[in-house]
């Protein structure tokens, strides 16, 4: 019984203050824009992933609780539609003064090794740390409708992983799962030929890099920038507005 107790205590996150959650709202733009019941509900969120993952800073940099709760809030923010489920499978985050360089390798088919240094602003692991630059969240939050929001897209990473593939589709009933692969890897197609065409496109090219790219680097403006995603993807851009919900910046122009 007392395991049982604790268990269900454990469960139950610390409540977030008022005062801390309306410095939050006021900080977040996304937030700030979103209506009264899709808040609360976010609040909600936040309180449980403070309460379930770790967050860590490196290299110097300290993170007070409101700053914290900022980070929880912002991760949270594409769990509004599909929820607490989102957060399964990864249990802490890191978190870096500025963007971060990390050593990749690669064994090709002929057996030679290749090493590069990649200079990233945001990663995520398979069912590891997700890692973000705290500059670029601050960047993010100070130009909100710019098209851009590293922990989107790290988020989106984390929630297409979760069932077991990290392919740009994440879990969903089977016959809407089956449009959004249909629709998406369409749009994913057109895109790259674009792009290899040498075409400037209104989003960023980054998104041709992989399917998985595609799905986070169009979340980052389901997000920030919904009316150009509406215009230049419209299919992806109403699948989008389906699993996270509306835009908070919906109604911009
Ligand atoms: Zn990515």
């Amino acid at each position: 019984m007392r395991s049982l107790i604790r268990r269900l205590f454990a469960g139950t996150p610390p409540p977030v203050s008022d005062t801390d959650w309306s410095a939050t709202v006021d900080r977040l733009p996304w937030v700030r824009a979103l209506d009264a019941a899709a808040q609360v509900k976010l609040r909600g969120l936040g309180a449980r992933f403070l309460h379930r993952k770790t967050i860590t800073p490196v290299g110097g940099l300290t993170l007070d609780d409101r700053a914290r709760l900022a980070l929880a809030t912002l991760c949270c923010l594409p769990l509004l539609e599909f929820g607490e489920e989102g957060l399964h499978g990864w249990s802490q985050l890191i978190v870096y003064p500025d963007a971060f360089r990390v050593n990749r390798s690669h064994l090709d088919a002929a057996g030679v090794l290749h090493e590069w240094d990649d200079e990233l602003i945001g990663e995520s692991w398979d069912s590891g740390p997700m890692v973000l630059s705290w500059a670029d969240v601050q960047s993010d939050i100070d130009e909100p409708d710019a098209g851009f929001c590293v922990a989107v897209h790290e988020m989106a990473h984390k929630i297409d992983a979760l069932d077991g593939v990290l392919d740009g589709t994440p879990p969903l009933p089977r016959d809407w799962q089956r449009a959004w692969a249909a629709d998406f890897q369409r749009s994913f197609d057109a895109f790259v030929a674009r792009v290899d065409a040498g075409e400037t496109m209104p989003i960023d090219p980054y998104a041709a890099e992989a399917p998985e790219e595609f799905f986070a680097v169009c979340s980052e403006y389901h997000f920030s920038a919904p009316a150009l995603l509406r215009e230049f993807l419209p299919d992806v851009a109403a699948h989008l507005a389906r699993f996270y919900g509306p835009s908070p910046f919906a109604t911009r122009a």
